[in-house]
């Protein structure tokens, strides 16, 4: 079963699970506790938006899950290209509570500037939402710059204020939608992006054995063959599996000399559930360091519309 449905769990339940997890990674790695604190806040303003938009009404989308099995067929995530209309006054409070929630963790004026360009209309939440929804990295971060504000920044807000929205759409058209066809087409899906909105994942998360790649915006959480580079398919000697500390085998890190690109994996007790994923991310910011040093990267984001610039 390829594509994997992760139960919905209580706000309670989520924040008890990261609270225990943040604590776990901090009795172990003192150093990482000044990050861990500033993710508490992200995450935790994440979380609550998330509750809000569950009591909400998502937006009704006409596709039918017969053309987006069609779609998926076609190596096309469901939601590139769709017309999906933002909730933007729901979101835009937490927009603003994450710049400062980032200007208190160690970003500073840098991201003061972001909320301040927001709260003046210098850059209008509709568009910048729209842009990270759309995976339009190349637009978000030219008007960014333009602004002179941080284009990681600028980015790394948006996304996580409309990650909420871009999971709940998720659960929606695969999840709970899912038709025999829509089920079988997204069991065909070996593709190393996400069936849903065609990010990369973060990471791989693997249970008993099973590699499952989770979306870095979504979260879904998909499983491709283990055996080859989920950029480019390599499965040859340029393909290799390796732990960076030998004591630890249950973290490890995919890299692939065809593309360049590498993937951490790292073995849990189950899939985190959205938007802990993040956790599993931050615990394995060495794994990234290690693999960035050999020169291996993240590629860019897929671009599946026609767009230019
Ligand atoms: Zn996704
Ligand atoms: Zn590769």
């Amino acid at each position: 079963m390829p594509y994997v449905t992760i139960p919905a769990i209580s706000r309670e339940n989520l924040l008890n699970s990261a609270e225990r997890r943040w604590r776990a990674i901090g009795d172990d790695r003192p150093d990482l506790l000044p990050a861990l604190a500033l993710q508490r806040g992200l995450l935790t303003l994440v979380i609550d938006l998330a509750a809000v938009l569950d009591r909400g009404r998502l937006p009704k989308l006409s596709l039918p899950p017969k053309y987006l099995a069609a779609k998926l067929t076609r190596g096309v995530p469901v939601l590139a290209g769709e017309p999906m209309p933002l909730p933007v006054p729901v979101l835009t409070p937490t927009l603003l509570k994450l710049c400062d929630a980032l200007a208190d963790g160690g970003a500073g004026d840098a991201a003061r500037h972001i909320r301040e360009a927001i709260e003046s209309g210098n850059i209008e939440p509709g568009s910048l939402l729209t842009a990270s929804l759309t995976r339009n990295q190349a637009a978000l971060r030219t008007g960014a710059s333009h602004r002179g504000l941080s284009p990681d920044l600028v980015w790394l807000v948006a996304e996580l204020a409309v990650s909420p929205f871009v999971h709940a759409l998720e659960r929606l058209l695969l999840e709970q939608a899912a038709s025999d066809e829509l089920r079988s087409a997204l069991d065909a899906w070996t593709h190393g992006y996400c069936p849903a909105c065609g990010s990369w994942p973060a990471v791989a998360e693997v249970v008993g054995g099973h590699r499952t790649l989770r979306c870095s915006f979504c979260s879904s959480a998909w499983e491709p063959p283990a055996d080859a580079c989920i950029y480019c398919g390599e499965s040859g000697e340029s393909f290799v599996t390796a732990a960076p500390d030998d004591e630890r085998r249950d973290r490890r890190v995919e890299v692939c000399s065809s593309c360049g690109g590498y993937l951490k994996t790292v073995d849990v007790a189950e899939l985190s559930p959205f938007p802990l994923l993040s956790i599993s991310d931050i615990e394995t910011t060495d794994l990234d360091v290690a693999a960035m040093q050999h020169g291996y990267r993240r590629p860019a984001l897929k671009d599946f519309t026609t767009r230019k610039g």
